[in-house]
């Protein structure tokens, strides 16, 4: 049974265009100040109730009392030569998140976080580490693409062009699978954000029977699954949840996932100095892809103190490439971004104070 709107403490952001305009008739409102509040909200993305000048001040006055638009603030941002930003934010209860901005002269993309900390515990990956563990809310997730937009364009700003949502964040998207699935709605509504699904991607570590689910999904982002070993004694030391979801059942779920007439699957693979990066290594991806309507995206890996892995060097990676795309598979060389301020892929540990 949901919560009364009295007790339910979620977030504006987090509420669909329906929810909002029962909330406005709960507080006295016709429904059409609920569209106006969504409209502000979700389109012109105003965080400040008491900025929402075209609602009526009593409304104003409760919301600014009972209904934030959103508990998820800014702590830091760090700023890359390149461009990209990395943002650390602060939740409700006081634990951080991390999300990266990463323009591109067509389009921005916008990397978030789908749990505090991930279970999966990847040995190349720096969000194993983080000791606190929690789910994030529909409502937290997806604030961070609003939170995100407003600094750089500011609350009504013009967005110049389109915006890619990426679930490569903290977490494993598909160990939180609902309220991620509620956070690609609210994203992808039309009378709000209107990002479109085809715009966004999830990115799991092999979690098959959400792969399965995920398929069968109304509306439904692009799918990337995080490849990096084509053997599973390799891959259960890398990506440990392989043990519950070996090789053979993650791409028997490929090859069976409802891919759209356009659409392919991607894998991304990190490229380990001297543990995964091999032309045999490579011929066994082939092999796994073979006929699969799919791509791989290589991916440097960014290392860490405490990782145990180097980068492969760029003339393997290369190689590796060219043994993938002689078989037939298209497979591309990922550059990172933000490397300089810990934002690129697998740096993201939402440390207060690390800058670099
Ligand atoms: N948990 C999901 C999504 C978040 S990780 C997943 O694992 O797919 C996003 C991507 O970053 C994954 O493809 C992951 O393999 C990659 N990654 C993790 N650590 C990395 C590192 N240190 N360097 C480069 N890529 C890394
Ligand atoms: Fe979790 Fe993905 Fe990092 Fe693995 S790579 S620990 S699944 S965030």
């Amino acid at each position: 049974m949901p919560a009364s709107p009295d007790t339910d403490r979620t977030p504006l952001v987090g509420r669909t265009r329906d929810e909002i305009v029962a909330l406005a008739v709960e507080l006295g409102e016709p429904p059409f100040r609920g569209r106006q509040l969504h409209d502000a909200v979700y389109r012109r993305r105003v965080l400040d109730p008491a900025a929402m000048t075209d609602l009526p001040k009593a409304l104003r006055e409760k919301l600014a009392a009972d209904f934030p638009v959103t508990e998820t603030a800014i702590r830091t941002v760090f700023r890359s030569q390149d461009g990209t930003r990395r943002y650390l934010l602060t939740l409700a209860d006081g634990e951080t998140i991390e999300s990266v901005f990463i323009p591109v002269a067509s389009r921005d993309t916008i990397c978030i976080s789908s749990q505090v900390g991930c279970a999966v515990g990847c040995t190349f990956c720096m969000t194993a580490k983080v000791t606190v563990r929690r789910q994030m809310t529909a409502s937290e997730i997806a604030s961070q693409v609003l939170v995100v937009l407003n600094d750089v364009y500011g609350p009504g700003g013009e967005i110049p062009h389109g915006t890619n949502v990426v679930y490569m964040g903290m977490g494993e998207p598909f160990l939180n699978y609902d309220e991620v699935m509620k956070s690609v709605r609210l994203l992808a509504s039309p009378e709000g954000m209107n990002v479109s699904h085809r715009r966004m991607t999830v990115s799991t570590s092999g979690i098959v029977p959400r792969i399965m689910d995920f398929g069968l999904e109304s509306v439904r982002p692009e799918l990337a699954v995080s490849l990096t070993a084509p053997v599973d004694s390799l891959r259960d030391e890398l990506i440990p949840i392989n043990r519950k979801y070996p090789i053979a059942d993650l791409m028997e779920a490929c090859r069976s996932f409802p891919l759209g007439p356009r659409e392919r699957l991607t894998f991304e693979y990190v490229m380990l100095d001297g543990v995964n990066d091999s032309d045999a290594m490579a011929r066994l991806v082939a092999g796994l892809l073979g006929g699969m309507r799919a791509k791989v995206n290589l991916i440097p890996h960014n290392p860490a103190p405490e990782l145990p892995y180097a980068a492969s060097p760029m003339d393997r990676i290369e190689s590796f490439q060219r043994a993938l795309v002689g078989r037939g598979v298209d497979a591309y060389i990922r550059r990172p971004r933000g490397r300089d301020i810990s934002a690129a892929c697998g740096q993201l540990a939402a440390r207060p104070n690390a800058q670099a």
